[in-house]
């Protein structure tokens, strides 16, 4: 037990010092996205490097504010918003992505279904997922949303045609940096869970392999 509570201390003290280190590196972060753009007005005509800098830049920051969420208890900020726009967005900033790889965005979302719910956290969920989905399909196919009303809780499922999860490997998603993709980072489905927990929402994942899999969140609905 003794050993235990150490372990536990010791989460915490790292969880405070990931969390104070990723907003330090914010800022400088910030500055040096908007100087890069600058310059890359000013070397119009040869500025091939450019997109892929700020690509990564991107991707630093998209890390970091994983990292924050993971790090603090209570980040969510709730008002009530209807699903269906949520999925809107959503979709709209996935679907030239989606195109490109060969990817078709389908959804059957119910139209009155309202959550309290932080909007931007959600649409972080939804992200992560449909990005999950579509990485499982590196030659294309069909990403569905779905969403029905059960027992006053709203269940909004995301399902792809791709690779499935063996089933040794189903135990260990959600663990920190537990990937199986050259370019992971093993946070996404970490976040994801800790925002649905903070929605009072469970998360399932049902998969087979070589036929795809069917990640299904629960969360209360405020009609
Ligand atoms: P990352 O996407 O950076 O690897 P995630 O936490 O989002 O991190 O996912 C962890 C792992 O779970 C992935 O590397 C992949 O092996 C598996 N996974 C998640 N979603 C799916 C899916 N829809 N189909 C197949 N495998 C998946
Ligand atoms: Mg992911």
């Amino acid at each position: 037990i003794h050993n235990d509570l150490r372990q536990q201390e010791k989460l915490a003290v790292i969880g405070q010092m990931a969390t104070a280190i990723a907003h330090e590196i914010k800022n400088p972060l910030s500055s040096l996205k908007g100087f890069t753009q600058l310059q890359q007005e000013k070397d119009k005509g040869d500025e091939q490097y450019y997109p892929i800098m700020l690509n990564e830049i991107d991707r630093i920051n998209a890390i970091v504010n994983d990292l924050l969420i993971l790090g603090k208890p209570h980040t969510a900020v709730k008002t009530h918003k209807k699903l269906v726009d949520i999925i809107h967005y959503v979709i709209t900033v996935i679907d030239p992505h989606a195109q490109r790889k060969d990817i078709q965005m389908k959804y059957d979302v119910d139209d009155s279904t309202v959550l309290l719910c932080d909007e931007n956290q959600l649409k972080q969920v939804f992200i992560n997922l449909i990005k999950n989905a579509m990485e499982a399909m590196p030659n294309g196919g069909t990403v569905t949303i779905h969403s029905k009303i059960e027992d006053g809780r709203a269940l909004i499922s995301v399902k792809d045609e791709g690779c499935g999860i063996p089933p040794e490997k189903l135990a260990k998603l959600g663990e920190p940096f537990y990937t199986t993709k050259q370019n992971g980072n093993g946070l996404g489905l970490m976040v994801t869970k800790k925002i649905i927990e903070e929605h009072e929402g469970t998360l399932n994942i049902q998969s087979e392999m070589e036929k795809g899999t069917i990640v299904t969140i629960s969360v209360p609905t405020f009609k």
